[in-house]
């Protein structure tokens, strides 16, 4: 089955391409379901540097569910969770078709934070990535979990990152949330998908599935020939959507 749940737009600030123009390419591809999934913005501004304005949601939103095509449209956010949002999630997931959760800061006791894709990362920084990534998975507002080897792109392997890499991926099995081997990491060479995380995903059968985080339209649908080599090499097996409403996934037929 060829979908991606995981797009961006030129809403983010930092990608590009109209909802359309993605649309269009997810229909020259084939693919039989697209789901978009911007950064969420929070209310009171928060990570406003890395997402579109809290004021643009609607707008968003509505691009989204004007557009019809001969396939499947769904409507997401990507979303950085904080407990104390708890709220303002549920209403969200209440209004769009699923959310997506995504580790990609870390904020430390002292009140400092740190990008998990520039950070250059600490050993006690790891363990805060672990616990942010593991109580957004138990949070219960994700259909799936985006590159949760993001923190591999600062971080070399080592026993800590092996130690978090389990962690995560014991979440995963335990609370039957997907993880998502990252098109976007791939085409872009950046840590992850991580090889090694992913050997010992494989290793104890994690769900997982492909997704492009395509930021511009021509890396939409490019990523997933090596993905699904990856995933092959490693002896993962993939799933695909079984149900749109509510988003839930079943393993590929004869993969
Ligand atoms: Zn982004
Ligand atoms: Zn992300």
């Amino acid at each position: 089955m060829r979908y991606n749940l995981h797009t961006h737009s030129f809403y983010c600030g930092h990608g590009s391409g109209r909802i359309d123009e993605y649309a269009e390419e997810a229909q020259r591809n084939g693919f039989e379901v697209l789901g978009f999934s911007e950064h969420c913005p929070f209310p009171d501004g928060l990570l406003s540097r890395s997402r579109m304005p809290y004021s643009s949601m609607a707008q968003y939103e509505a691009d989204v569910r004007n557009e019809r095509r001969p396939f499947d449209i769904l409507l997401g956010y990507e979303v950085d969770y904080f407990r104390r949002f708890d709220g303002y999630y549920e209403s969200l997931r209440n209004r769009v078709d699923y959310l997506i959760g995504g580790t990609h800061f870390i904020f430390r006791p002292d009140g400092t934070m740190s990008s998990v894709f520039d950070g250059n990362l600490s050993a006690s920084d790891l363990s805060i990535y672990a616990d942010t990534t593991i109580k957004a998975m138990e949070s219960g507002f994700f259909s799936f979990y985006a590159h949760p080897d993001a923190f591999l792109s600062s971080y070399q392997f080592n026993s800590e990152a092996r130690a978090v890499s389990i962690a995560i991926i014991e979440a995963s099995i335990g609370l039957s949330i997907p993880l998502e081997i990252n098109g976007n990491g791939y085409l872009r060479k950046r840590g992850y998908p991580s090889r090694e995380f992913w050997e010992l995903a494989a290793e104890r059968d994690v769900p997982a599935i492909l997704s492009s985080d395509a930021h511009r339209t021509q890396d939409l649908a490019a990523p997933f020939s090596g993905l699904r080599e990856f995933a092959a090499d490693l002896g993962i097996s993939i799933l695909c959507p079984s149900s749109l409403h509510p988003l839930s996934f079943r393993k590929e037929q004869g993969k």
